[in-house]
């Protein structure tokens, strides 16, 4: 066992290849879906000034509990980002582009959780932020997206939660009602839901203590708050993800962690794997967020997909498999090496991945390279080859046989064989 000093810190951990391969092919996947729905790149940094996710509530736990911050050497007060809404909001304050804006994003995001099995405190999250309309029919476009990408992935077992928490001011109301509700009885509950209903009486509802749960099953209901017009928006967020034949289930208690949704909020969750960790994506509308950082008031919808509890549902649902070889093809060459230089470099030019054996090995220790590497085809160059300008090409895989070719054809005789 090394040094712990040396290994990963708590709740992170290498990603290798395979999985390195398969994670970078689902931001692909990713990539090409929401480019194709008019959504471009951002590459927001990493770290911001703290105020910039203090602005997603004090109430978060993300932010209250979970942030890695630091001073740096300039004085800064820094926070690595605990989630990437903020940062997208905060770079559209400052680059005003054109409305409606929409962007998605990849890449890590860092919360000090407690580390778990689908838990991490460094992970991977993919996502779209559409700011400007308010139109339910943008809400229902951003859920739909997301619904698109795991149907792509191959995933089947994705159930789509979904809620509305009213305009700014039904949710205050039902806040109200909330801890009214839940003062009813503070004594029955649990001492962590005591602390949240001082602070957030939403976030009550997330508890999942054995001693609160009366309380919440009798708590009231969101949907009965909404004013005529979040009810209106909602109708029609519903009506449109019928119309997309995406199937929902009506989820009153959802509240979801950050503190700024409003109106429409939504949850993916896995039915493949019953961890307590299965919600594998989410997101829902900040209208206020945009002001609050300074920005003229732009209403905003978007979600976030976790990049690594995603890749847990594929495992668990056998879908969007890892590949299976790093490269087609490998070159063996016991004549020194200069024809495995050139002709590596001559397949890679021509698309083909390749790779070939170090240090002059016998014939037989580059042929078990050649099959450790699970390429599927063998360029084989021997003194005989050498001679006549020539080289074996072998299927390692099938029964595809083996053939001499001229050296001016290997690359012609591996495409077609690698078709
Ligand atoms: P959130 O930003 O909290 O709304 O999370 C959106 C998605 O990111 C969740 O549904 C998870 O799939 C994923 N996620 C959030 N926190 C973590 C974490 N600590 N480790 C792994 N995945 C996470």
């Amino acid at each position: 066992m090394a040094d712990p000093i040396y290994r990963a810190p708590k709740g992170t951990h290498d990603v290798l290849w395979p999985e390195s391969a398969r994670r970078r092919a689902l931001v692909g996947v990713f990539a090409d879906i929401v480019e194709a729905a008019g959504y471009s790149e951002v590459v927001p940094p990493m770290f911001e000034h703290v105020e910039v996710f203090r602005r997603l509530g004090d109430a978060t736990d993300v932010v209250r509990k979970e942030m890695y911050e630091f001073e740096d050497r300039g004085g800064r007060h820094i926070a690595l980002r605990p989630e990437q809404t903020a940062s997208i909001v905060r770079s559209f304050g400052e680059h005003r582009p054109n409305l409606p804006w929409k962007a998605w994003y990849a890449g890590p995001n860092f919360r000090y959780e407690r580390a778990q099995k689908g838990r991490f405190r460094q992970f991977d999250q993919v996502g779209i932020e559409a700011l400007g309309p308010e139109d339910p029919h943008l809400d229902a476009e951003v859920i739909a997206t997301a619904w698109r990408f795991y149907e792509c992935l191959g995933l089947q077992q994705v159930t789509l939660l979904v809620n509305s928490l009213g305009g700014p001011d039904d949710r205050a109301r039902y806040v109200t009602a909330l801890h009214d509700h839940f003062s009813t009885d503070i004594d029955s509950l649990s001492e962590d839901s005591r602390v949240t209903l001082a602070t957030n009486p939403l976030r009550v509802l997330d508890s999942s203590r054995p001693e609160d749960a009366d309380l919440i099953a009798s708590a009231p209901s969101m949907l009965d708050h909404l004013s005529a017009e979040a009810g209106d928006h909602f109708d029609q967020v519903k009506a449109a993800l019928t119309g997309l034949e995406i199937p929902f289930t009506i989820e009153p208690r959802l509240v979801r962690g950050l503190d700024y949704y409003v109106r429409t909020t939504f949850e993916f969750t896995s039915e493949a794997f019953d961890a307590a960790q299965n919600a594998i994506g989410g997101g829902g509308r900040y209208d206020g967020l945009a002001e609050a950082m300074g920005a003229p008031p732009t209403p905003g919808v978007g979600f976030a997909l976790g990049v690594d509890r995603t890749l847990m549902a594929c495992d668990a649902e056998g879908a969007f498999a890892a590949p299976d070889a790093p490269v087609d093809v490998f070159v063996v060459d016991t004549t020194g090496g200069e024809a495995a230089l050139l002709i590596t470099d001559e397949l890679r030019r021509a698309g083909i991945r390749a790779d070939r054996s170090w240090d002059d090995r016998s014939m037989k220790a580059q042929m078990r390279a050649a099959d450790r590497s699970g390429a599927a085809q063998a360029v084989i160059v021997g003194d005989d080859e050498l001679q006549s300008n020539t080289a074996a090409v072998r299927d390692l895989r099938g029964d595809g046989g083996q053939e001499t070719v001229a050296r001016t054809s290997i690359t012609e005789t591996l495409l077609a064989r690698l078709k």
